[in-house]
């Protein structure tokens, strides 16, 4: 098997030199936007940032008007799904001053996911410059006040046109930002997993690989027949610890403690999910990190000391679940509102990100 860290070193090495192409839009798009009533995802901004990889290097990386771009038919991402990618958020303060939320974490994962779909490293230097540029040419897409941010797609596919099954030669990386606004899906039910599974032992769980999302679909929409809006994954052997929510990361809250499964090779490690952790014990809320049984959360539930389960996730930051089906009964959560850890915590990762709290943790990164 080939040492992919190896040669992402080698592939890493060459001395950096700030190249970047700066090709600007001629005009903004900005002014037909309607930011009051935005759908999550459907509109980019005026700019892309993009950067292939052939004959073993990343090319010179370039900005460009955001568009759309042609691709052999036979591009190995259409066939092998060869893909990751990362998902972040930029924040504007009453002051204008921009910031992102733990960067540097999502730049260390989508090479942590690159890696394990046998894609080559992206370079620092070229993802933080690249980023900074972008965000710098696009801030005026980002509207200050807690709710609104820019949402920020990384991403990276194998373009080579060839339909081999091996991985490719030729990638590009690319970034891509979307206006957010604060979303409230309305309640959440969740059922709880007894035979479909999201990640296996030894997979990809804990990768942004795209087809894990695409896996998810299928199980997703039939819960959501049943209407329940998201699946709590369980392990793929047993069905009997619990992993994740939907794409979020999960917490429960038995009596004052909250409980949220160890990382693994199943299950993704997200910021949300970690900061959370650090915030809770800032905060002298008990955090255990252990595995949690299924039966654990349904016996919790029926003697009244489950008080809360919510998911964890950069998109929403945290989304209450108001109860859980397991083997075709329905446990419903006790409201407790305002008094909620999740509120709370909620709160205090928001007025952080929005440079509206002490950031003793050194989260903050501002764009200058
Ligand atoms: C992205 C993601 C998360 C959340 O990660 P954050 O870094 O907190 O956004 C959790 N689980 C899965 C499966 C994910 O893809």
């Amino acid at each position: 098997m080939t040492n992919f860290a190896e040669l992402n070193t080698k592939k890493m090495s060459s001395t950096y030199t700030s190249n970047l192409r700066i090709e600007k839009a001629a005009t903004s798009k900005l002014k037909d936007v309607n930011f009051e009533n935005i759908a999550f995802g459907k509109t980019f901004t005026d700019h892309m940032f993009m950067c292939d990889f052939v004959n073993g290097e990343w090319q010179q990386p370039q900005i460009m008007p955001y568009q759309p771009m042609t691709m052999q038919p036979s591009a190995r991402v259409f066939h092998y799904g060869q893909a990751v990618f990362e998902g972040m958020k930029a924040y504007k303060d009453d002051d204008g001053k921009v910031f992102l939320f733990r960067p540097e974490e999502n730049f260390k994962r989508i090479n942590k996911s690159s890696a394990r779909l046998a894609m080559p490293e992206f370079p620092k230097d070229y993802f933080f410059e690249g980023l900074t540029t972008l965000l710098n040419l696009d801030k005026d897409w980002i509207k200050p006040g807690v709710g609104n941010s820019l949402y920020i797609r990384p991403f990276a596919i194998a373009i080579d046109p060839a339909i081999a099954a091996a991985p490719g030669e030729s990638y590009r990386f690319m970034i891509i930002c979307a206006p957010a606004k604060a979303y409230y899906k309305g309640t959440v039910k969740v059922l709880i997993a007894e035979q479909f599974s999201r990640s296996a032992n030894g997979g990809v769980g804990y990768a942004k690989a795209a087809g894990n999302y695409a896996a998810q679909f299928y199980p997703t929409n039939l819960a959501q027949q049943k209407g329940y809006q998201q699946v709590i994954w369980t392990d793929a052997d047993t069905h009997t610890f619990l992993e994740e929510a939907g794409t979020m990361n999960v917490f429960f809250r038995i009596n004052d403690t909250l409980i949220t499964a160890p990382t693994s090779d199943r299950i993704l490690d997200g910021v949300t999910r970690k900061s959370l952790i650090q915030l809770a014990e800032d905060n002298n809320i008990k955090c255990e990190v252990r595995p949690i049984k299924v039966n654990e959360i349904v016996e919790a539930s029926k003697n009244g000391s489950l008080k809360e389960i919510f998911g964890a996730g950069t998109a929403a930051v945290i989304s209450p679940i108001e109860g859980f089906e397991y083997q075709d009964t329905y446990y419903e959560l006790p409201e407790i509102g305002a008094h909620s850890y999740s509120s709370m915590l909620k709160e205090r990762m928001l007025n952080i990100q929005h440079n509206l709290a002490e950031d003793k943790h050194h989260w903050r990164y501002e764009i200058k």
